[in-house]
């Protein structure tokens, strides 16, 4: 998390699917573990109840978000509530 009044930052996994012969985060963080589309969205919404509007969703590998539980980050987007104005969420690695 950055700034509670402002912006914020949410981990939605860690490690990553790839096998990419330059990158170590395979070997440091190990394979793709989603975290639970529920505690994203309840990350994301305590956040917004601390008055941060500017969310950042991250990982080592967002893309794949889902992929080892079954679920596709469309599905975990559906649920923020940046659909209810004035809340930004964005996602990158
Ligand atoms: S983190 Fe990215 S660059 Fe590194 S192994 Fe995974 S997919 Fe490849």
């Amino acid at each position: 998390m950055t700034d509670p009044h402002t912006g914020g930052v949410v981990q939605i996994g860690t490690g990553c699917l790839g096998s990419c012969g330059y990158c170590v985060t395979r070997l440091a963080r190990g394979p793709l573990k989603s975290f639970s589309a529920d505690a994203i969205v309840a990350e994301v919404e305590r956040l917004a109840a601390l008055g941060a509007y500017e969310i950042q969703l991250t990982g080592q590998d967002v893309s794949a978000w889902g992929m080892d539980i079954g679920r596709t980050l469309p599905i975990c987007w559906s649920g923020l509530p940046m659909r209810r104005g004035g809340i930004s969420v964005s996602a990158s690695a």
